[in-house]
């Protein structure tokens, strides 16, 4: 296994790392390294200028419009984005519905749909969960009736992050109830300005309406915007979950945050408490280990190896990660982390000078991890995975 990185790939390291400090606009990467809030023109401004130049679907093949880097490359692009302070790419469209579009789409639905996922025109939702089939996913209810040459969608998802921008949701529909649950579901993409779609907000508990309820009410959804066969969405949505469970993984991320809460360390006086360093040190030990993991991956691919399908592993290890970083943080902070100040995530907010810059949103972002060991298949359920594939049913 080799883990070093070629002269070549060097230098695609900086030539990537020259293109974005070029590219990235600097009040967007300044709101990144102060975790301050990112709104929807943030998210799509950068979009856009990945679009541009070709790289929003940086992970696609050269047929559907992509650079077609291998997986070294990927890492290296992923990895001098996070560090420059890039907002991660929300990943709905690119990384999670365009692989099935790519994968089992037909012709007529690439030429449609890939363009503007891949420009960053067009803001995607996933619509899986509903109430009751969160983990147990195959117990979907939202039921599309086939009419014609249309669907009728009645039901309900929820948890839909960013569901209040979206234009469009890819979602799994109950068009069957014989034979096991996962036989009767569909892969459907559905047009969120329809009539009888409706979003509602729920508010998370660091006050940001980060996520949504989504109600069809007799929705007509055209049977062209079915992916593949009638009944076989199961198949197409377990292909999305490995791409979106490596994707939350993160250790990039992860890397960049370690150096913010040395920052804040330092800045609080706690850098020179031994105990408290040993915690950064051992949460520096497992963000390389959780590297190395991820390279070994890529190892493996680069030299043609089977390897383990590892999507699972690395869901569990990143989102632990991250939620160590923010808890670290916050006793970095000490009494100060108590302040959970809703406009403080906003840039440039002037509020209550008594609290330093770098305190203010800690409390926001570390209540908002509390998220990450549940969304993407619950850590409970990965580890009953990773069981299932290292020991055996
Ligand atoms: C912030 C956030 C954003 C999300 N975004 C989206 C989105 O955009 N689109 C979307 O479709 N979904 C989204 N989700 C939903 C997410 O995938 C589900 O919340 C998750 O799969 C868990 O399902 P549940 O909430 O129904 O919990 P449940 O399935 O009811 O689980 C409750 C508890 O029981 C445990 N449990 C359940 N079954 C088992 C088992 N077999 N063994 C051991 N423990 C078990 C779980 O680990 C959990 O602790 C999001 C969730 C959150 C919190």
């Amino acid at each position: 296994m080799d883990l070093d990185f070629t002269p070549e790939e060097l230098a695609f390291r900086h030539e990537i790392r020259d293109w974005v400090a070029r590219n990235l606009p600097p009040d967007i990467s300044r709101k990144v390294h102060g975790a301050l809030r990112l709104t929807k023109d943030d998210h799509q401004r950068w979009a856009r200028i990945l679009g541009a130049r070709g790289w929003l679907g940086w992970g696609w093949p050269p047929a559907f419009g992509g650079p077609g880097w291998n997986a070294i490359q990927k890492h290296l692009f992923e990895e001098e984005l996070a560090m420059a302070g890039a907002p991660r790419v929300v990943p709905f469209g690119p990384v999670m519905v365009a692989p099935v579009i790519m994968a089992f789409g037909n012709a007529e639905q690439q030429r449609r749909f890939l363009p503007g996922i891949a420009s960053g025109e067009v803001w995607w939702s996933q619509g899986y969960s509903e109430p009751g089939s969160g983990s147990d996913l195959a117990s979907v209810k939202c039921r599309a009736e086939r009419q014609g040459d249309k669907y009728l969608v009645n039901g309900q998802k929820t948890w839909t992050t960013l569901g209040q921008h979206g234009d469009w949701i890819f979602c799994l529909v109950r068009t069957s109830n014989e034979g096991k649950p996962q036989t009767g579901i569909s892969f459907l993409l559905i047009d969120m300005k329809s009539p009888g779609v409706s979003v509602r907000p729920i508010v998370l508990m660091d006050g940001e309406p980060e996520v949504n309820e989504v109600f069809f009410d007799n929705v007509e959804v055209p049977a062209a915007n079915l992916i593949g066969e009638e009944n076989k969405g199961w198949t197409y949505a377990k292909h999305l979950l490995s791409h979106e469970r490596t994707n939350i993984a993160d250790v990039n991320r992860a890397k960049r945050e370690l150096e913010r809460l040395k920052r804040i360390a330092r800045t609080e006086g706690v850098w020179d408490d031994l105990r408290f360093r040993d915690q950064i040190a051992l949460l520096e030990v497992d963000i390389v280990a959780l590297e190395m993991m991820v390279l070994r991956v890529l190892s493996a691919e680069k030299s043609g190896k089977q390897s383990l399908d590892v999507a699972g592993l690395l869901k569990i290890r990143g989102s632990e990660i991250q939620q160590r970083y923010t808890e670290l943080m916050m006793l970095a902070a000490g009494p100060l982390a108590r302040a959970h100040i809703f406009e403080a995530m906003d840039a440039g907010w002037q509020g209550d000078l008594a609290f330093p810059a770098s305190i203010l949103p800690l409390a926001s972002v570390y209540f908002n991890h509390r998220k990450t060991t549940i969304y993407g298949g619950s850590n409970e359920v990965q580890r009953n995975i990773v069981a299932q594939t290292v020991l055996g049913s």
